[in-house]
């Protein structure tokens, strides 16, 4: 596992006229639950489909319909919760929301106010290297996402579109543990790479797909740890929740914005109203949407159509058998078994795909412990040349064999460094076995000795002034050096030149 140390809360503090003040923030993160067909119906979730094509009868309110369940998407949320070291509730149940919007026909949402499908677990957030910090989990439960309405299509009327109608969504619910805007950010791109590792939930946030309710409070130093003492929220502020973010930028800026707003509200001597705010990034201001709803407004009831949910442990186990390697520990393991840097390692898991590529890159190579080569290949030449082409790691025109056999040329000595980024963009450009390419173009360094002595001779023959001058400066060595580099076309083996230049020139 990795090597971490846990710091204590490093609370955000913005001054204000009359003291400090601290931050305090608690997310209720929305993840659509990657399944091909929706919680309670069999209509495909599919993205982008032609407006209200994806509702079935059950989605579109209809009368006598009756829900039934989605094994998938129960399997998804307990593996979501092993996956963030959860309690799992064998037994959960299902209640209904009660409220009226066009988006959502059934007139109720149906969601698991009372028993979620899992309890208490935890995010690890790194705030730097091996610095982090436990986000706990209270609890996740399963829910129908609504419709979609659309106001801005048309001056005189809305439209709605049921597509997203009844996709099941998971509702990650966090402490209020998280004390600045960079932690919200931290957190929300954690628990996004852990549900992508988990192939739970596609994590794309502009489409919508993983999206976060924050929740800002302030208090004053002290406060804080009062409240952990007790876990009372009476020492902590009233918070107001900011609704629907989509972007890690603007999560961070609406938190600064909110905090800075109740502040200015307190130290006039009011008081912070609980309510649910929404962000506008164009003027980077949070408005009120509509006072804060209590449980009851809902009128929340045990969903009748729906008998409580019992799943079997062995079922839950049989799950945690089959977990992929996670985040954390495939970082710690490429650290122990390749030596990498924790930044390094750190980018290549950022992305699963990432990982597996660099992976495959390694297994090619004949040891592991050229896996710090690799790794600088992929993170500085492979990444570098696949951002100026604007292209995501599944489009790279070099697949990881070749750039495994690139790696292998070089840690054999069979190429210098210089001529392998060559190689690389011809492999990049023309496709092609790397070795074969080495061989037919005359690609190979040379180490032969005999060879480089010759090259070396002549240079100094050519050269006496030069080497009269290095006998004094023996730092124009280098001038050698490159001199035999470009009169063998960078073939020739640096360490090799350098060696045979200083002793030629008696340095
Ligand atoms: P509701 O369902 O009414 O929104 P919850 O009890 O589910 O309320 O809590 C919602 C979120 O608010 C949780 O993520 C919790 O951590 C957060 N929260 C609770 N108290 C505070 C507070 N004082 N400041 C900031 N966030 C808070
Ligand atoms: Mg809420």
């Amino acid at each position: 596992m990795l090597d971490l140390t846990y710091e204590a809360p490093a609370p955000k503090v913005i001054a204000g006229a009359q003291g400090d003040w601290e931050l305090v923030i608690g997310l209720e993160v929305h993840a659509q639950v990657a399944t091909r067909a929706k919680l309670f119906s069999g209509a495909s979730t599919e993205f982008g489909a032609e407006p209200n094509s994806n509702v079935s009868f059950i989605d579109a309110g209809m009368p006598g319909m009756l829900p039934v369940i989605n094994e998938g998407c129960v399997a998804q949320a307990v593996r979501t919760g092993l996956g963030l070291k959860a309690e799992i509730n064998l037994r959960s149940a299902f209640d209904r929301k009660n409220y009226f919007y066009p988006d959502l026909p059934q007139g109720y949402q149906i969601s698991q106010l009372y028993h979620p499908i899992v309890g208490e677990g935890e995010v690890i957030v790194e705030m730097g290297a091996g610095v982090a910090r436990k986000v706990r989990i209270e609890r996740i439960h399963l829910e129908q996402d609504a419709g979609k309405s659309i106001h801005d299509m048309d001056p005189n009327m809305s439209f709605v579109d049921l597509n997203r109608t009844g996709v099941a969504l998971m509702e990650i619910v966090s402490r209020p543990d998280i004390r600045g805007p960079e932690e919200a950010a931290a957190y929300v791109g954690k628990l996004r790479q852990i549900l992508r590792y988990l192939g739970t939930c596609d994590g794309n946030m502009q489409n919508g797909n993983l999206r976060a309710d924050v929740n800002v409070s302030v208090c004053r130093p002290g406060d804080y740890e009062k409240y952990q003492e007790t876990q009372d929220f009476d020492h902590l502020g009233t918070r107001c929740e900011i609704k629907n973010m989509n972007s890690m930028r603007f999560i961070q800026a609406a938190i600064d914005f909110e905090a800075r707003r109740q502040i200015a509200i307190l130290e006039d001597g009011g008081e912070v109203v609980q309510e649910t705010r929404l962000y506008d990034p164009d003027k980077n201001e949070t408005r009120s949407m509509r006072s804060k709803e209590e449980a009851h407004d809902y009128r929340y009831f045990p969903d009748p159509d729906l008998l409580p949910l019992e799943i079997e442990q062995s079922w839950v186990d049989d799950i945690a058998a089959h977990l992929p390697e996670l985040p954390d520990a495939k970082k710690a393991r490429f650290m122990a078994d390749m030596g990498l840097s924790d930044y390094d390692a750190g980018v290549l898991t950022a992305e699963l795909a990432n990982a597996v590529y660099f992976e495959a890159v390694v297994n090619h190579l004949d040891s592991a412990k050229d896996g710090k080569l690799a790794a600088n290949w992929v993170i500085n030449e492979l990444f570098g040349r696949l951002k100026k082409d604007d292209l995501g790691i599944e489009a790279s025109p070099v697949s990881p064999g070749q750039l495994g056999d690139i790696v292998a040329l070089i840690a054999k000595g069979d190429i210098s460094g210089k001529i392998a980024k060559d190689l690389f963009e011809i492999v990049y450009t023309e496709g092609g076995e790397p070795a074969k390419i080495v061989e037919e173009r005359g690609m190979k360094q040379v180490t032969d000795t005999g060879a480089i002595e010759a090259a070396v001779d002549e240079i100094i023959a050519q050269n006496p002034a030069q080497v009269e001058k290095a006998k004094q400066n023996p730092k124009l060595a280098g001038w050698f050096v490159g001199q035999v580099m470009k009169s063998t076309g960078g073939k020739a083996n640096p360490a090799a030149v350098n060696q045979i230049v200083t002793q030629k020139l008696g340095l």
